[in-house]
């Protein structure tokens, strides 16, 4: 079932997914906390496969397990992948052009 924005989920190279089995980019809020030390939720992300710019807490964010998958809510790509491991975290931006993050003057 398609949903308003269009992103129905489907299968990717890394799962498939069902419409509806996420969170907002708000779920990636705590686990980057550990390792930015601004509130990159509100940062404007650029898409690789699209070229849409959205803040971060748009994102359409799948797991726990085995590690965060942040998907772009317009075309369904990943631009962001969390895996925190006992002593340090990997974070994968492949699918992200850039990110821009708003600081106090
Ligand atoms: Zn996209």
């Amino acid at each position: 079932m398609m949903s308003e924005d269009g992103y129905t989920g489907g299968c990717y190279d890394d799962g498939c997914y069902d419409d509806g089995d996420y969170e907002d980019g708000n779920a990636l809020a705590g686990p980057l906390s550990e390792i930015f030390a601004v509130d990159v939720v509100s940062a404007q992300g650029h898409c690789t496969g699209c070229g849409t710019t959205g803040p971060i807490a748009q994102l359409r964010v799948y797991g726990p397990g085995p590690g965060l998958v942040a998907r772009c809510p317009a075309c369904g790509q990943v631009v962001m992948r969390y895996v925190r491991g006992r002593d340090s975290a990997w974070l994968d931006l492949r699918g992200t052009v850039s990110l821009r993050i708003d600081l106090a003057e």
